[in-house]
């Protein structure tokens, strides 16, 4: 899958809008990004899942993650929930490994539900968006401070242009930009052009 015919699929699915937006942030943008809306057909979801289990088994196979030991496996797919659970699950079934995901309690990401890793488990770690990395280098934290061993994360879209640094190789089916401003510095309101909230434009 290119990077063009999964964007193509997110604008039909109006997971990328484009025109003028007030981000949760508060922060104004060109785009909105709602990654949930485009895997909301179980068969998308699956198709995400494949695409990424491919490119993952061909950097394991060219040594990109796993150097020259590329005999190493990938044992189980983990995610921060909630963003990272459909396309997680739809990658561990891809891979045919396990899946499983943290999830903050009391603010801090961890393994609930009586998830355990094993000792140096090699764990991939998949989330719908990369932004900053933030949430991925959290669940990262949580299952190596267990014992596991992440070997690689990857995400359907990476919006920092291929920045954010996880600790661990990174793989996206598109990489972009996102631009986002602060109101007093969009341009976008220089030209006069009204905002909207997505919710609020997805209504009409
Ligand atoms: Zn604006």
């Amino acid at each position: 899958m290119t990077q063009e015919q999964t964007l193509e699929h997110f604008r039909e699915t109006n997971a990328l809008l484009e025109g003028h937006f007030i981000l949760s942030s508060g922060l104004h943008s060109p785009n909105y990004l709602q990654c949930a809306l485009a895997l909301q057909n179980p068969q998308d979801a699956a198709r995400f899942g494949k695409a990424i289990a491919l490119q993952v088994r061909t950097a394991c196979v060219s040594g990109r993650i796993y150097g020259e030991n590329f005999a190493s496996e990938i044992e189980t797919v983990a995610s921060p929930a909630i963003g990272g659970l459909i396309i997680g699950f739809a990658v561990a079934q891809a891979l045919n490994v396990r899946f499983s995901w943290t999830e903050r309690e009391n603010g801090k990401m961890t393994l609930r539900r009586g998830f355990s890793v094993k000792e140096n488990e090699r764990i991939l770690v998949i989330e719908d968006v990369i932004t900053t990395g933030g949430s991925t280098r959290e669940c990262i934290e949580a299952l190596e401070t267990r014992g596991a061993k992440v070997v690689a994360a990857a995400s359907i879209i990476d919006r920092s242009n291929g920045q954010a640094d996880v600790g661990v190789p990174r793989i996206a089916l598109v990489t972009l930009e996102v631009q986002s401003y602060k109101v007093e510095d969009c341009p976008l309101c220089k030209q006069g052009k009204t905002a909207v909230k997505p919710g609020s434009r997805m209504s009409k």
